[in-house]
């Protein structure tokens, strides 16, 4: 699925650590990891997008980048699709939960339920 978003190869990115660099998409992971070593101190500073690991920004730019990300809608997708799903058993457990923790109570009282006449059944 990526491949759709790895544009040209020869494409110039411009390296987080130095924006003096300019490099070649191709070789844009090994510049990385290069320039990571020689900038320790930018890269404390940098946080990887959530949406693309080579994604390395400013930590103060993260929630800029976060909203213009061009992987973003991508991978929206799949985690709307994938918190739908998780919402839908976390709701199941909840209701499940409910339930077992409601039901006992009542049958007990059900004897003296005159008293309390609004004890749910
Ligand atoms: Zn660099
Ligand atoms: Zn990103």
């Amino acid at each position: 699925k990526e491949e759709l978003y790895v544009l040209d190869p020869e494409r110039l990115i411009p390296c987080p650590y130095n924006k003096h660099h300019r490099i070649r998409a191709c070789r844009f992971p090994y510049h990385l990891v290069k320039c990571k070593k020689s900038y320790p101190e930018v890269a404390k500073k940098l946080a990887t997008c959530p949406f693309n690991a080579r994604h390395l920004v400013p930590q103060a730019d993260l929630s800029d980048h976060v909203l213009k990300c061009s992987d973003k809608g991508l991978i929206e997708q799949d985690i709307g699709k994938r918190t739908t799903c998780a919402l839908r058993c976390l709701f199941t457990l909840e209701m499940n939960a409910m339930s077992t923790w409601q039901a006992p109570p009542c049958d007990e009282d059900w004897e003296t339920g005159e008293e309390l006449p609004h004890l749910p059944r």
